[in-house]
């Protein structure tokens, strides 16, 4: 697999530093207020990416998503709403979960919070005064630029541009306009902890080097998040972690394009976006994935009700085949039956297209392609449905394993939440949810006798388990069912 490291600003072959469990870090929200659909962008590329690689390199990912959940933007929010800091983030992160279920995407193995990692922190911060890479000037402490020759390799930048060109508030108490706040010192009212230089909080830079370290250990796979991070916070990240040890910190930075809206950068202070919960529910999570992944995640990408329409048909065209041939009901071919040469060659076919997939993903994590290659195999399997023999039919099912084989990661298919029209709020999809890790946990157990019980009372139910190396996926086929029987 290459994947563009934006800190060699090249194609580089990868693969997880022991071989088989990777590392990723993605930089999580400020939960100060709801998620725009623009944060949602690295939320579903990097959770693609971790099924991917899990399903077709066999490779575990573990994946690490801090939570801010102490800084300016907080402070002034709970300021405006008269509640506290710590409410206002509870609430938030609240919403943020939720916000990932809807997505439908695999929850962080580890969501570590700013405010209960401050200690760590502050043992960090300790360290790099120690070092002579940051100094404290009246209960503040600032990382001291001047101290790291390599500074800007990530972002590209050189020094003195940076000067001439930062916006940076000149502070007097600051040796260089560029460094950086490592702690704050609390200012009345404001939420604070203890620390050799008097309380305050932790500036925001320097959990991410804490968790990463802390929840990764040696994984430095992969760091990943929007450009917007790339300067200043990922390059003061990087900075702290070269003073504070000496050894490298992450190998591979990946970092998705913005999401613009008619050209313009979307963001909340210009106005111009919607809240990504809004735009799932009248979506559903199904045609949000597809929107994004149908352009390459490096790529801006531009926010629009047709683009999503557009996301909207492609996703039904998938599903409607999944659905048809599902209700057929057909039995699939016998590994011994020959096939005729009209469904031999359609067999190849879907193999080459599989091949697409694969090298579209393996280059660096062109989904574009990828979904390009799923949406051939639909082409190939409606041709092929409309004219093929009745003896021929029998390799249809193999064929709509292969699209659930290849939608998977993308999520563009799993899960049974409805797509459209179903604003009801309906638990269903938990509650089918629930009984298949109930029945996961039973096989496991190896209790196959009520595992199964569980599976025929849902199929009676019309709802089809089906399981693939990725897991159970369900989906309902009770509706076609009854409309191809009427
Ligand atoms: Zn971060």
């Amino acid at each position: 697999m290459r994947l563009y490291n934006t800190l060699t600003r090249q194609l580089e072959a990868f693969e997880p530093s022991d071989g088989n469990t990777l590392g990723l870090y993605v930089c999580g929200p400020t939960v100060y207020d709801r998620l725009h659909i623009g944060n949602v962008r690295p939320i579903l590329v990097f959770d693609a990416f971790r099924r991917y690689v899990q399903a077709f390199h066999g490779w575990k990912a573990i994946y690490v998503q801090n939570i801010t959940d102490v800084d300016d933007k907080l402070i002034d929010r709970a300021n405006q709403i008269g509640e506290s800091v710590g409410e206002v983030a509870a609430r938030f992160t609240e919403a943020y979960f939720d916000l990932l279920r809807r997505l439908d995407v695999l929850l962080p193995d580890h969501s570590p919070k700013a405010t209960e990692h401050i200690d760590e922190m502050v043992d960090l911060i300790k360290r790099l005064v120690e070092r002579g890479a940051a100094y404290a000037v009246d209960g503040d402490v600032y990382f001291r630029i001047d101290s790291q020759p390599e500074y800007g390799r990530l972002s590209g930048r050189q020094l003195d541009e940076q000067e001439a060109g930062s916006r940076v508030e000149m502070s007097s108490l600051k040796e260089n306009p560029l460094d950086f706040t490592l702690w704050k010192a609390a200012k009345p009212g404001e939420p604070s902890w203890p620390s050799p230089w008097g309380e305050g909080r932790p500036g925001w830079h320097t959990e991410c080097v804490v968790m990463s370290r802390k929840y990764l250990g040696r994984r430095l796979d992969i760091h990943a998040g929007g450009s917007d991070l790339i300067f200043p916070h990922h390059e003061n990240e990087i900075a702290q972690a070269q003073a504070a040890f000496d050894e490298p910190f992450f190998r591979f930075w990946l970092h998705n394009g913005m999401l613009s809206f008619q050209g313009e950068k979307m963001s909340k202070s210009l106005g111009n976006f919607a809240y990504a919960q809004d735009v799932v529910e009248r979506y559903g999570s199904r045609t949000v994935r597809y929107f994004y992944l149908s352009r390459h995640y490096r790529k801006p990408l531009d926010y629009s009700e047709d683009g999503l329409r557009a996301a909207q048909a492609a996703v039904e065209r998938i599903a409607t085949l999944v659905a048809d041939v599902d209700g057929e009901r057909i039995e699939p071919a016998g590994e011994q039956q020959p096939l005729g040469a009209n469904a031999a060659a359609f067999v190849d076919r879907l193999q080459a297209l599989r091949e697409k997939y694969v090298l579209a993903m393996e280059d660096d994590f062109n989904t574009v392609g990828a979904i390009g290659a799923v949406q051939e195999i639909v082409g190939e399997v409606n041709r092929f449905r409309a004219t093929a023999r009745e003896a021929d039919r029998a390799t249809l099912p193999q064929a709509i394993e292969l699209v659930l084989e290849l939608a998977s990661p993308l999520g563009i298919l799993a899960g049974g939440e409805p797509e459209t029209s179903d604003a009801s709020g309906s638990t269903e999809p938990q509650l089918v949810e629930l009984l298949i890790e109930l029945r996961d946990t039973l096989r496991e157990r190896k209790l196959f006798d009520l595992a199964d019980e569980i599976r025929d009372r849902l199929d009676g139910l019309g709802i089809a388990i089906k399981d693939t190396p990725q897991g159970a996926l369900w989906r309902r086929v009770a509706a076609e069912r009854q409309s191809n029987e009427s």
